[in-house]
Formats: structure tokens, C-alpha cells, sequence
């Protein structure tokens, strides 16, 4: 939730809740302070309208991780009763560091979202590469998923 606090020049600041009781210096250089949380959420600062995230693209994003995770959810339940459990397990670490790994690109930029959607493989690889810190815990999930899928299906043919 961000919230607008007037400078003394007239402009609005818009603040975050993480950034009650710091200082801010608006762009007329004056320095503001921002009000305690318990200030900000007395109702005396009108809420900023949301950053430039176009709400409908992102509840989209949320619908097909949504989507994708049951999906991957169902197919890990029944691989476990077809394939063993640690195959399941493996498959539902697998379908969790790519669902991460979307969440993390959508949110970093809804392009590289989409692009993470449509060439996971390609993309997964460049989005580690060009942001290991990011990218690389949910790429280890992944790859742990199909190391332990392909050891489970071993054990159990
Ligand atoms: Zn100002």
C-alpha cells in the first residue's frame, strides 16, 4: 500500500508502509519526513494509485501460475501412484522451481514473464545467466526436481 505525503513546495510523495518514519527528499530538494505507519494508516494520507502494474496483466500472471501449479500439483499426485513417491516428489520440486522462476520473471518485468511462459527452456537458461542471483535458486529446484524424478523412475522400473 502506498500513500501521498505533501511536501511544503505543494507536490505529493508517494510512500510505501516500508518506508514510514524515514526521510525523503522530494524533487524541489526539500527534505520530508515520512509519518510513523500508525500515521499513514490513520486515513489522513490518501493511497497512491499503484505503481505503473497494470493490475489486469498481473492478475493474468497470477491466473495461469494458479492454473499451471494445480495442474502440476494433480500430475505430481499422480505420478506418486503410478511412478513411486520420490518421483512424484521430484516432478512437484520440478513444477515448483519453474512456477517460482515465473513468479520471480513476472515480477522482475511482465515481458520477461511472458517470455519465461512461452521458452521456458530458452529463457530459464538466459534469465540465470544474465541474473544468477535471482534466478538460479528456482533453476537448483528445478534441476533437483528432474535429478530425483529420473532416480525415483530408476528405483521403481
Ligand atoms: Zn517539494
Amino acid at each position: 500500500m502506498n500513500y501521498r505525503i505533501a511536501c511544503e513546495c505543494g507536490q505529493l510523495l508517494s510512500v510505501g508502509e516500508g518506508m514510514a518514519g524515514v526521510h525523503v527528499t522530494c524533487s524541489c530538494q526539500r527534505v520530508v519526513k515520512v509519518p510513523s505507519l500508525l500515521e499513514l494508516r490513520s486515513g489522513r494520507f490518501p493511497p497512491a494509485p499503484q505503481p505503473a502494474d497494470p493490475s489486469g496483466a498481473a492478475q493474468q500472471h497470477v491466473i495461469v501460475i494458479g492454473v499451471l501449479g494445480a495442474i502440476g500439483v494433480m500430475a505430481a499426485v499422480l505420478t506418486v501412484f503410478w511412478l513411486g513417491n520420490l518421483t512424484g516428489i521430484g516432478l512437484l520440486l520440478f513444477v515448483a522451481g519453474r512456477l517460482w522462476m515465473l513468479v520471480i520473471g513476472f515480477r522482475a518485468n511482465p515481458n520477461l514473464g511472458c517470455l519465461l511462459l512461452l521458452f521456458p527452456e530458452i529463457m530459464t537458461f538466459t534469465f540465470a545467466a544474465v541474473n544468477p542471483k535471482l534466478a538460479l535458486p528456482p533453476l537448483l529446484c528445478a534441476i533437483g526436481g528432474i535429478m530425483l524424478f529420473i532416480i525415483g523412475l530408476a528405483a521403481h522400473l
